[in-house]
């Protein structure tokens, strides 16, 4: 039924810039303060009150504009969103609306469905946080906390650009990592410091006018962005296929039930009388100021990950692993380049899969150093080490610290590839098992690597594989038998 249909997913982002004082006032912008504790005239709006931009917010969001490759408008205007809610004392919020600080740009994502795909970002304005209402703090009344009104936001706004709820969760993921490579924003979802809503429509397949949009409200989670989506977009389609229409209209998402509901009607503001907001003038940005925000970006994800497969030859998939953290990414690079430096592919898969479960496991720290792993490494490419040991001694370093090379020897684990040595343990081997030195000698060549097997055993796990393995086939071939 589903692929009769075409979803189109267009998302509108707000996130918290990570300030220490609010948008237009000095108030605390922290999270988690005693209800009512973090305001001022300014932000409760009381009368004669005057709003000040706060310069370090403008700063974050410029970057992020030219992060996302938007042009950034030397002029734009503050506009007042009016509208009556018990958590806004002024009776408006203060956006953009008209003249945005920026527009035009796009963010290149990994697409579940189509691989690298673009995403247009029609617009990037600032704009103030409402404060909160909170209805389940007192049975039957709702509480109102002020500290989060004036908290500074930037509003994201993407094109009709996503076809499936997994790509539009895919697009969310990289628009966050870019915010948090450059220290935007916390972008915590259940802190609520980036926040997402939804326009959702379907069409039949094949056609190219856009289908009537609900918005869909309340996602706070990323867990839930995806079923959300998928609620409201099959939700479309069975009020379609039913020969119904859907309605141009609100949707709240709960969690619980995972379903959707319209949001009551008083809930909603049709006309919120925009205006430019007389006490703030126009918004003029110089090109010096602009231009001193590029060069405090980082080398963001998508770069880096291009990089990645140019300089150190990884897959697209292994470089999008690596770089979704910046941590990570440095980590990855500190690795490569530390001492004598480290195989690239190798130290990928290290980090891939014995760093990154350790971290998961041990609240995303990166445990081992990253000198230690390069020389864990060389210890294994060089034949000191097996894989498997050097898992071992890669777990004992995540707890106790040290080095590879003392860390292996104290557990005991170091490989001996001294053909002397191994030829011994060879010999060994042979001797206590004439029947299967017999049945060798008969034909029976697969028998070679149960030798190797019983070398391992008798070195207890010592000797280099490959080093018995040479060993074994040498005496064979000098012998022409195993005696
Ligand atoms: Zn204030």
């Amino acid at each position: 039924m589903a692929n009769r249909w075409e979803t189109v997913i267009g998302l509108e982002t707000h996130v918290q810039l990570r300030t220490v004082s609010k948008m237009f006032c000095g108030c605390s912008a922290a999270f988690g303060a005693p209800p009512n504790t973090n305001v001022c005239p300014v932000c409760l709006g009381l009368p004669g009150a005057l709003p000040v931009p706060n310069e370090l917010a403008l700063k974050l969001a410029v970057r992020a504009a030219l992060g996302l490759g938007c042009t950034v408008h030397p002029r734009s205007l503050f506009a007042r969103k009016n509208y009556f809610y018990p958590d806004l004392p002024k009776g408006y919020q203060i956006s953009q609306f008209e003249q945005p600080l920026a527009t035009a740009g796009s963010l290149s994502y990994l697409s579940p469905d189509q691989g690298i795909a673009t995403a247009t970002i029609v617009r990037l304005h600032v704009e103030e946080d409402a404060g909160k209402s909170l209805h389940d703090r007192f049975p039957k009344q709702t509480a109102i906390d002020l500290n989060r009104c004036g908290v500074p936001l930037i509003e994201i706004v993407t094109g009709p650009d996503f076809r499936s709820p997994h790509e539009a969760r895919a697009y969310l993921l990289t628009l966050k990592q870019v915010l948090e490579y450059a220290a935007i924003s916390e972008c915590d979802m259940e802190k609520g410091s980036l926040r997402v809503d939804a326009n959702v429509s379907v069409r039949r397949a094949g056609e190219t006018a856009l289908g009537t949009k609900t918005e869909v409200k309340n996602i706070n989670s990323f867990a839930f962005v995806e079923k959300a989506l998928t609620v409201e977009r099959d939700r479309q389609i069975a009020v379609l296929e039913a020969g119904g229409t859907v309605a141009q209209q609100t949707m709240l998402y709960d969690s619980k039930t995972n379903s959707v509901r319209p949001q009551r009607s008083k809930e909603e503001s049709h006309d919120y009388r925009y205006f430019p907001d007389p006490d703030l003038p126009p918004l003029m940005l110089s090109e010096e100021f602009v231009a001193e925000q590029q060069t405090q970006l980082p080398e963001l994800p998508a770069k880096k990950r291009e990089r990645f497969v140019e300089k150190y030859g990884l897959s697209v998939t292994d470089a999008a692993v690596l770089t979704a953290e910046r941590a990570v990414a440095d980590y990855y690079e500190t690795v490569v380049h530390a001492g004598s430096g480290a195989d690239a592919k190798l130290a990928a898969n290290w980090v891939m899969t014995e760093v990154l479960a350790d971290a998961k496991d041990h609240g995303e720290r990166l445990r081992v150093q990253p000198g230690a792993l390069a020389g864990l490494i060389s210890l294994v490419r060089g034949g000191t080490l097996s894989h498997q040991a050097a898992k071992r001694v890669f777990s004992e370093m995540a707890e106790h610290g040290g080095e590879p090379r003392n860390v292996a020897e104290a557990l005991g684990l170091t490989q001996v590839a001294d053909t002397g040595v191994v030829a011994g343990w060879v010999s060994e081997v042979l001797g206590a098992h004439p029947t299967e030195v017999e049945r060798y000698r008969k034909g029976e060549t697969k028998l070679l690597q149960f030798f190797v097997g019983q070398v391992m055993k008798v070195s207890r796990g010592k000797a280099d594989p490959k080093l018995a393995q040479r060993v074994l086939e040498e005496r064979a071939r000098s012998l022409g038998d195993l005696k």
